[in-house]
């Protein structure tokens, strides 16, 4: 037995089986490589989905851990700190936004969002809008956001008042506008759902609809914020400025962060005892943001982003060219890039995925519709060639066939 299948056994019989799970079992990760038990090693283009986005174990990020590890590691939201007031600047500094709250993840900077959204829009206006494939989360409130039916199956009766517009016409969501709607909640990029961005003229429209009828939009920028797309939130690629942001993900490259942010006449509505977090903010995580948050805002960095965004995409669709009964096209924005599959391939996305692993290629199979490349934003133009080299490989000697 190989030290991985020993350990694997004993996760599995330990675990609730709420994931499937490659076969390995890392054990280090250096820049854009992870090494498993057995010595094997991977290239990594889905960074921890999104998280590890200055690659694994970036020092500049593994001294901050260190050093406030030995300083200070908690004393709850009772007290201020430093590294959490530093963040909060560096986040305020480069966005629309006045106030920030620090939360542990993803689902819940949305949660916050949605509670915010509710409080400051006032008695009976409690109703959020969120698109047909989005992705939001998992507790409660945020799955029932969410627009994928297949993430509720068996958890109803699910929080009431969230509605779900068709993907793709403003014109749809004005339609289920109700005298209770307080917000509109979308991805600028759906990531889970195959790397699907709205585009300029969707978002302006949304914007639009939310001027209108006085609605609070919150773009959940949880997996595309945090420089993923060339800029270091997703919104200035096009301008179109939400009420709230959400971000999680890449905030701290790795330690548990979320962050919801506001202007100040929203934000004033969240007042003392109306939400918390006993660990959101904590000093370690929050050093290692700030120390994250650096790195991506000193000069050159988004622009090499979007640069090799470009590169990745522009060799992708030599890729999608070479395979045209595998794959439709490229879509993406930035570092986060998605081969789309024809038809006929979808069946075979999950095979796809796992011979790509076999290779030591790490992607995987989004909404049922593409492969999705999230490399860390540290990725090499070297690196990029060698994944199109192992995916050209894969898609040509076709081992699921
Ligand atoms: C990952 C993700 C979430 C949920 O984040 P968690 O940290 O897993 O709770 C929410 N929204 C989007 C867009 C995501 O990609």
């Amino acid at each position: 037995m190989s030290a991985s299948s020993d350990w694997i056994a004993r996760s599995e019989a330990l675990f609730m089986p709420t994931y499937t799970r490659f076969p390995a079992v890392m054990v280090s990760g250096q820049g854009c490589r992870l090494t498993d038990v057995d010595g094997r090693e991977y290239l990594d283009f889905l960074s921890g989905i999104a998280v590890c986005s200055l690659g694994h174990c970036h020092p500049a990020i593994t001294a901050a851990i260190r050093e406030q590890a030995g300083r200070l590691t908690h004393v709850s939201n009772l007290f201020h700190t430093m590294p959490q007031t530093e963040l909060a600047e560096l986040l305020i500094s480069h966005c629309f936004a006045d106030r920030v709250f620090l939360a542990n993840s993803g689902a819940e900077a949305n949660e916050a969002a949605i509670k915010l959204a509710r409080k400051h829009s006032g008695p009976g206006r409690y109703e959020i809008i969120s698109l047909a494939g989005s992705f939001h989360g998992r507790t409660l409130a945020t799955v029932a956001a969410t627009g994928q039916a297949k993430f509720h199956a068996g958890f109803e009766p699910l929080p009431e008042g969230f509605i779900h517009a068709p993907f793709g016409d403003a014109r749809d969501i004005e339609a289920l506008i109700t005298p209770q709607t307080c917000g509109v909640l979308c991805e600028p990029v759906q990531g889970e759902s195959g790397v699907r961005p709205l585009g300029r003229q969707y978002l302006e429209e949304i914007r639009a609809l939310c001027d209108r009828h006085n609605l609070l939009l919150i773009f959940d920028e949880v997996q595309v914020g945090m420089g993923r797309t060339g800029t270091l939130f997703a919104y200035e690629q096009w301008g179109v400025v939400p009420d709230i942001i959400t971000l999680a993900k890449a905030l701290a490259n790795g330690l548990p962060m979320g962050a919801m942010l506001a202007r100040e006449k929203v934000a004033a509505d969240f007042g003392p005892g109306t939400h918390a977090s006993t660990f959101g903010g904590n000093p370690v995580a929050s050093a290692a943001a700030v120390a994250t948050m650096k790195i991506m805002l000193a000069d050159g960095f988004l622009a090499e982003v979007s640069a090799k965004g470009k590169y990745l995409a522009g060799k992708l669709a030599e890729v999608a060219s070479r395979h045209p009964d595998l794959a439709s096209g490229v879509r993406g924005l930035g570092l986060i890039q998605a081969l789309v599959l024809t038809e006929a391939a979808v069946p075979h996305g999950s095979a796809m995925v796992t011979a790509l692993f076999k290779e030591g290629l790490l992607l995987n199979f989004a909404g049922n519709v593409a492969l999705r490349c999230i490399p860390p934003l540290v990725v090499s133009r070297a690196e990029i060639d060698e994944m199109i080299a192992i995916l050209d490989r894969v898609l040509t000697a076709r081992p699921w066939q």
